[in-house]
Formats: C-alpha cells, sequence, structure tokens
C-alpha cells in the first residue's frame, strides 16, 4: 500500500489553503465540510472563494504565501496556479512535518484527498494513489448506485442502539448476530426504503423478543462453491460464507473462493484421499455436528454442487438426525461451469435431447455403471472423477456399441485460469490423456455437441 486511508477528525483544528481560485475553493469546501477551521491565503480570490469569505465560513488572508502562516497548523493545501510557490509550500510544510498536499501534483503530496462516497455517517473513500483520478470517480460512481441513499440512516440507527443492545446482549458474538438479522432482515428493509419510523419500532420489537439463548444455537451451512471461478458464487453462498465462524472446506474449493470467507473465521481443510474415503466422510459429518453443538455457525464448503457427487447428503442426514438446523445452498456444478466455459452445449436441438451424469469412479479397477442406458443416441455424457478410469471407460462404452469417432472433451480445471481443455475421441481419449497428463479436477464430456467447442470456445485465459 502506498497511502493508507486514515479518517481523521479535523473539528476545529487549524488547516491552510494557498491559493484562491476555484481549486482552492473547493479543497476549502471540502475540509469544511470536515468542520476544520480553514484559513486561505491568497492576493488575489475568484467568485468562488469570496463566497466562501462573505459567507464567514473562511479566514482570509490577503498575501503572498510566507511559512510563517503554517505555524499551529496541522495540514496544508497548495493550489496556486505558480509551480514555485507550491513546491515553497511543500518544502516548508516538510520541514515542519505538517501534512501536505499540492493539488494535481502526487509527487508533492503526504496524503491525498480520495474520491468520496458520502453516506454519513457511512464513508467510503477511494484512491487510486495519484495514478488515475478519473478511474477512482468512476469506481465512486459504480459504488453509487450499489449503495442507497438511506445507508447512512442505517448506520445512524445502529450507533443509536449499540448501547442498549450492547446491555441486553453481554458477549460480542450473540450481538454480532443481533446485527446481522437487523441488518438483514425487515429493520433494514424499512430503513433503506425510507420508511424510518416503523424500522425503528421494528428493531425495539425484535430487541425485545430476542433472547441470548436465540443467539446461541448452532447451524450448519453447506454451500455449494461452484467449480473455480470465484464469480460463479451465488449471493446466498457469499451472505453465508460472511457470517460463518469456522469453514471445512475440501480440495474442490479454489482459492479465490476461500478468500472471500468471513477473514475471522477458523478454516479448516478436510479434503479428502480417494483410498480412505469412507472413514473420513464419518469424521468429516461428525465434526460438522460436534461444532454447530457448540454454538457455531458452521459453514461446510464443497466444489462445484454439494447434492451432485459431493456426499452432501450423508453429511445434513447426520445433522438431521441430531435436531441441527441447516440450509443448503446449491452451487455450479462442474458440468454446468466446465461445459460452459469450453464452449459445449451440453444440449442442442441438432446434436443432443439429454444429458446424463456419471461418476467413473473405479471400485476394484472396474466400472459399475447402465452401459447400454450411456450409449444412446442423442445423448451426452458427463463423467465426474473419470480420470483414472478412462481406458475403462473408453472401452466399456465403445464395448457397448459407442462409435469409435464419438467427440470426447477432457476439461481441466474448468472455470479458472488455469483450464485447458483437449478434444478427441472415445478411441483416443486414453492415449491423449496419457501423453498431455491433465492434473486434477478433469471432467469428461463424451458426445455430438463436443463438436461445438471449436466454434463456441469463448473462455480466454490471460497470462
Ligand atoms: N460436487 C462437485 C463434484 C465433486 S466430484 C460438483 O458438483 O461439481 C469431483 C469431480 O468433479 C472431479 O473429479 C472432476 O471430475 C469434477 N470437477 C469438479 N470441479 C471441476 C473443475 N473446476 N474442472 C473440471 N472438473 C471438475
Amino acid at each position: 500500500m502506498d497511502y493508507l486511508p486514515l479518517f481523521v477528525d479535523l473539528k476545529n483544528r487549524p488547516c491552510l489553503v494557498v491559493g484562491g481560485g476555484d481549486i482552492a475553493a473547493r479543497k476549502a469546501g471540502l475540509l469544511l465540510k470536515a468542520q476544520a477551521d480553514v484559513t486561505i491565503v491568497a492576493p488575489d480570490v475568484s467568485v468562488s472563494t469570496q463566497a466562501l469569505i462573505d459567507a464567514d465560513k473562511v479566514e482570509w488572508i490577503n498575501a503572498l504565501f510566507i511559512a510563517d502562516f503554517l505555524t499551529d497548523c496541522i495540514l496544508v493545501i497548495a493550489a496556486t496556479d505558480n509551480e514555485h510557490v507550491n513546491r515553497e509550500v511543500y518544502q516548508q510544510a516538510k520541514q515542519r512535518n505538517i501534512l501536505v498536499n499540492v493539488a494535481d501534483c502526487p509527487e508533492l503530496c503526504d496524503f491525498i484527498l480520495p474520491s468520496i462516497l458520502d453516506r454519513t455517517p457511512i464513508v467510503v473513500a477511494i484512491s487510486s494513489g495519484g495514478k488515475s483520478p478519473i478511474l477512482a470517480r468512476q469506481l465512486r460512481a459504480r459504488l453509487e448506485t450499489l449503495i442507497p441513499p438511506t445507508y447512512g440512516q442505517l448506520a445512524d440507527l445502529v450507533g443509536r442502539y449499540r448501547t442498549k443492545v450492547q446491555a441486553k446482549f453481554p458477549k460480542i458474538s450473540m450481538r454480532r448476530r443481533f446485527w446481522e438479522s437487523v441488518l438483514q432482515g425487515k429493520v433494514a428493509d424499512h430503513i433503506l426504503a425510507g420508511r424510518d419510523q416503523e424500522g425503528e419500532t421494528s428493531l425495539q420489537a425484535l430487541l425485545e423478543q430476542t433472547q441470548t439463548d436465540d443467539l446461541q444455537s448452532g447451524e450448519v451451512y453447506l454451500v455449494g462453491a461452484g467449480p473455480g471461478d470465484p464469480e460463479l458464487l451465488t449471493f446466498k453462498a457469499l451472505r453465508l460464507m460472511q457470517q460463518a465462524d469456522i469453514v471445512f472446506y475440501d480440495r474442490l474449493v479454489s482459492k479465490e473462493v476461500l478468500a472471500l470467507v468471513r477473514r475471522e473465521a477458523q478454516q479448516v481443510y478436510v479434503g479428502k484421499q480417494r483410498a480412505w474415503h469412507a472413514v473420513r466422510q464419518e469424521e468429516i459429518n461428525q465434526l460438522l455436528l460436534t461444532h454447530a453443538q457448540q454454538g457455531k455457525r458452521v459453514l461446510r464448503l464443497k466444489g462445484g454442487d454439494p447434492f451432485i457427487f459431493g456426499r452432501g447428503g450423508e453429511e445434513i442426514e447426520t445433522l438431521a438426525a441430531e435436531n441441527i438446523p441447516f440450509q443448503v445452498v446449491p452451487g455450479i456444478t462442474a458440468a454446468s461451469g466446465c461445459s460452459s466455459y469450453a464452449g459445449i452445449p451440453l444440449t442442442h436441438r441438432d446434436y443432443s435431447q439429454s444429458c446424463t451424469f456419471v461418476t467413473g469412479q473405479l471400485k476394484d479397477g472396474e466400472l459399475d455403471l447402465n452401459w447400454p442406458a450411456l450409449v444412446q443416441p442423442r445423448q451426452t455424457i458427463v463423467v465426474y472423477m473419470g480420470l483414472a478410469g478412462l481406458p475403462v471407460l473408453s472401452k466399456k462404452l465403445q464395448q457397448h456399441g459407442l462409435a469409435a469417432d464419438m467427440p470426447v472433451a477432457l476439461v481441466q480445471q474448468g472455470t479458472t485460469s488455469r483450464q485447458k481443455v483437449w478434444v478427441s475421441t472415445i478411441a483416443e481419449i486414453a492415449d491423449v490423456a496419457e501423453k498431455e497428463q491433465p492434473v486434477a479436477p478433469t471432467l469428461v464430456i463424451i458426445g455430438e455437441v463436443v463438436k461445438l467447442h471449436n466454434s463456441l470456445s469463448w473462455f480466454e485465459i490471460k497470462d
């Protein structure tokens, strides 16, 4: 970070603006917004500066700048059109350890005035470190549309009830839960819609009704993290990820997705290895249960969709048996993510009317699949966990009548910046895999639709 963002209380603190033009007036205006005690030094002033003087908002020293004017002030902004004067202000301020900003001259700045989104008491400051103020302004404009003007009222309301809430709920974790439910529920809906009174009444009712016990019960969120690209998460996934106390994640969850989990949440890796699958699954079920019983909000984050070859069902069965509340959030499954990002529609009027998902995991070196059902005309087959068993898969499908030249795609680490796609035929795909050595996770897509990859592939990986 080149600059540390700080929110400084300037109320009644002496600040100096050197220059009397429109830019100086704008800078003075900003300082005045923070109720600073502003003095302007300039031999002559523009209409806008004069207006500030006439309104008694600033004090005007009608003179050329000299270092004496810096005495006692805590920061100075130079906004004259004379480079020498600006530099002089900079040097003098530096000598006295006074924070200085020279307008439009980042190399002569100790501090930068950011682009400001003002929802007082919520204030968002954006800076590009002086590199591109326009970019910072554009970003601010985007945030303006995202953050309703009434956000400030919401923060004010919370501020007014803080002490009362603190008194009723002694533990920090309880208060966090209370406020989260306030800020996601009816109270926030009212305030953001401008219905301040209804909002406050709902908050009072909620404060009265909520008991400490309500804020201590554990819950499990079984959340699909999608195939890798964090932008493929659902809003709900993101929200629950933000309120978890502990997260159990597996091998398939990308680090970009993991980075979006609430920072204070404890992270536990429970990635599974093929060989000791069964034992570990029971351990995971037990872990979720134990932590929820301790009153935590437990996030179980799984790659793709938790109910598609994810054993999510088993995990919540244990919870259901023990009456632990849980929610399940679907995710974009690998078939959907990989096919989209590889430009291979799973169904297509001309090529395929149905699509089957199967697991290609070997049991004792064999695949136990319903082969006649798989070898059907105009059907796409998506094989999860199919890499190790690819030679068996290829042989069996051909034995059951699948044409040797049926197109097959291998999609490695789909939707991520490491995505790779290989296209071949069912007869040759095992050799391709042997030669190219795709790494896990890789998805196998079999069917005529794979032909479309050549013309529809759109996802480009930038280095
Ligand atoms: N619940 C997950 C699937 C778990 S099984 C889902 O809905 O996607 C694990 C298999 O999923 C892997 O062996 C691989 O075949 C596939 N897979 C998951 N993520 C993938 C990705 N980003 N790219 C390619 N294949 C993926």
